[in-house]
């Protein structure tokens, strides 16, 4: 496999999730993985309740805040389990024993799972599904009606598998408007006093697999049930701080190092956007003009900026394509196992150079095996 940087090996990696990280945090990690600065061991090595450990897990939260400019009403938690967790998690704290039903809008593999999860805990009602349309785009607001009395409304909002991602929330007036972020978190600003709950597992655009971010808004905090263990209690979760048991702290260290490198590189999130928009585009633009070659899977207006999903003529170029393009140093271009095809993930941390290296490729690959 052919690598972009003869000093790092390192190629050019569309991978979905865990996903390509910023190369400024992975040196940073590695120059200070033997010793942090002034501490004299690992980050991996001390407790999670020393002042070490505590200024970062703080400086971590403090970047998240910074960058999402979280009010003080928002709490800010890092979990386990994964997004995974979250789908059950949320409806534990929510929606068992409260005798009513929870709204899904589900526009993907991931929702149609979190609404499945959500069942194991009480009623849920899928207000509006794209599955009969292959999941190519979301709802218009005309499309579905959530009801006044749910316990609350769930969305993701960007569907990995199928690249298709919301540009606006959904209006749910005062129902909480639960959020899976998992893989557009921190790319791009979000109205956040729209939601009640949003989270995301790291490894999309934040850290590596480990940890998972939630947010969540302190009236919240108020519902969740005691009779529920600790460790699913998003309450006992933020009177500890995140640490009712050892945080994966590396995990953790990660995110502090990714959001340091977002404050340093862009600043804001509109910055992030406003890169993540010039990449997405140059992907999509290939598609759009090889007349019929590359098909996106979703609607124009409905396209993922982070996962560019898209098929080629026939699955024996599909197959061709992915070959020659991880000879050719990129790694990870196949879709999701359930949906086939070929997904680029671009997430933050993929730089611009990257993307025009394959659009090159695209070009190529198109020349050279013409219909
Ligand atoms: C990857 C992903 C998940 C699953 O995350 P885990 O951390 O593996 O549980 C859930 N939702 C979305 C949108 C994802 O992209």
């Amino acid at each position: 496999m052919e690598s972009h940087s003869a000093v790092t090996g390192r190629v050019w990696n569309f991978s979905p999730g865990p996903g390509v990280l910023p190369l400024a945090a992975l040196e940073e990690a590695q120059r200070d993985l033997l010793c942090l600065p002034g501490v004299g061991a690992s980050v991996m090595e001390i407790s999670h309740r020393s002042k070490a450990f505590e200024a970062i897990i703080s400086a971590a939260e403090e970047n998240i805040r910074k960058l999402l400019h979280l009010p003080q009403h928002y709490h800010v938690l890092f979990l386990q389990g994964g997004a995974r967790l979250q789908f059950a998690m949320i409806p534990m704290n929510f929606l068992r024993g409260t005798g009513k039903a929870a709204d899904f809008i589900v526009t993907g593999s991931w929702g149609a799972m979190a609404s499945k999860e959500a069942q194991t805990q009480g009623q849920v009602r899928v207000v509006w599904d794209g599955k009969t349309e292959g999941y190519r785009r979301v709802p218009t607001p005309g499309e579905y009606q959530v009801n006044s009395d749910a316990a609350y409304v769930h969305i993701t909002s960007n569907e990995t598998i199928e690249g298709v991602q919301f540009r606006t929330e959904p209006q749910v007036g005062d129902i909480p408007l639960m959020c899976d972020a998992s893989s557009d978190f921190l790319s791009r600003p979000v109205a956040i006093e729209r939601y009640a709950l949003l989270y995301a597992g790291a490894q999309k655009n934040a850290g590596p697999a480990g940890v998972t971010i939630v947010i969540i808004r302190e009236d919240l905090l108020q519902r969740c049930p005691n009779d529920l263990p600790s460790m699913l209690n998003y309450l006992k979760h933020a009177e500890a701080r995140s640490l009712l048991n050892t945080p994966p702290c590396f995990a953790v260290y990660m995110v502090k190092l990714v959001t340091d490198w977002l404050l340093r590189e862009f600043g804001n999130l509109a910055k992030v956007d406003e890169y993540n928009r010039r990449k997405a585009a140059i992907l999509y633009e290939v598609i759009d003009q090889s007349q019929g070659y590359y098909r996106g899977h979703a609607h124009p207006e409905h396209r993922s900026l982070m996962n560019v999903t898209f098929r080629l003529p026939n699955e024996a170029l599909e197959k061709k394509f992915l070959a020659e393009a991880a000879a050719a140093g990129f790694m990870h271009l196949e879709g999701h196992r359930s949906v086939g095809g070929c997904r680029a993930s671009i997430y933050n941390a993929m730089p611009l150079e990257g993307v025009e290296a394959l659009r090159e490729f695209m070009l190529d690959f198109w020349k050279n095996n013409p219909l």
